[in-house]
């Protein structure tokens, strides 16, 4: 079995995100890029299945500028066999990446596609939905516990009332949530590896895609400061505290 990982360049979590003078975006120049997280995990979970031998090919797809190759070969050093690059310079909203990953798997044919539950640049949590609507097959969205057995598998996914456990036939899109599993560490030599591994590359346009922008944004400002609080005594003045601002 194949499996089809989507792996999305996004700015690290651990950057505070600024937004640019003109208010129209935020500021990426100078700041530290890295596999959104959830996509980490993707990957580790299809490295799992076919450490187990239950799936013989990794595939790490994405859709961004030249510089998502860097992702990708994070992914192919944490141990996916090959990469795919749908080069494009414009912004790229879920319904596009869905449709442009309808495409790859109509080419590939996987038995799974690996998503993040979302990315964390938009948090949009939508791309694997559109995508298992697209190729008319199930999906398991959030999964917190993947089981493969044969030709179906058995997700736990984390919803807010708890766990739900579904069995889903394959293929079908699973997105996958932050207690699946922990990432692996990747080593200088893996790294080395990675650069002789196959990245393939296509234009956005060679696909046909049309998926104009659904969503447009008008500007960016930073949440309000929060104001400083005080500290009270006793239970009174917490009461007429909170009177003063209206809150009882
Ligand atoms: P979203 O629906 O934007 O929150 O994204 C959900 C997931 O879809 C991400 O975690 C990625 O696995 C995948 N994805 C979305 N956009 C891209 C992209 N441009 N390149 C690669 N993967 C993507």
């Amino acid at each position: 079995m194949k499996i089809l990982v989507c792996v999305k360049r996004v700015i690290d979590y651990n950057v505070r995100v600024q937004i640019n003078r003109q208010g129209d975006g935020v500021i990426t120049d100078g700041v530290k890029m890295s596999v959104n997280p959830f996509d980490e995990i993707a990957v580790e979970e299809a490295l799992q299945i076919r450490d187990r031998g239950d799936a013989d090919e990794i595939v790490a797809v994405s859709i961004g500028t030249s510089a998502s190759q860097q992702q990708l070969r994070t992914a192919l050093a944490m141990g996916a066999d090959r990469a795919i690059l749908v080069e494009s310079d414009d912004e790229i909203q879920p319904l596009a990446a869905a449709r442009v990953f309808h495409k790859l798997v109509e080419k590939e044919q996987p038995g799974l596609v690996f998503l993040g539950k979302q990315a964390i640049d938009d948090d949009s949590n939508q791309t694997g939905q559109m995508l298992a609507a697209l190729w008319q097959r199930p999906q398991a969205t959030s999964a917190s516990s993947f089981e493969l057995n044969g030709e179906t598998a058995r997700v736990t996914r984390e919803v807010d009332a708890g766990l739900e456990i579904i069995d889903i036939d394959l293929p079908a899109v699973v997105t996958v949530d932050l207690r699946l599993n922990e990432p692996r560490f990747v080593k200088m030599p893996d790294i080395m590896k990675a650069k002789r591994k196959p990245l393939e590359t296509i234009a956005l346009s060679e696909l046909g895609i049309d998926a104009p922008p659904a969503l447009e944004t008008k500007n960016y400002e930073p949440p309000p400061q929060r104001q400083a609080g005080i500290m009270v005594e006793t239970v009174d003045e917490l009461i007429a505290a909170l009177r003063d601002r209206g809150v009882l």
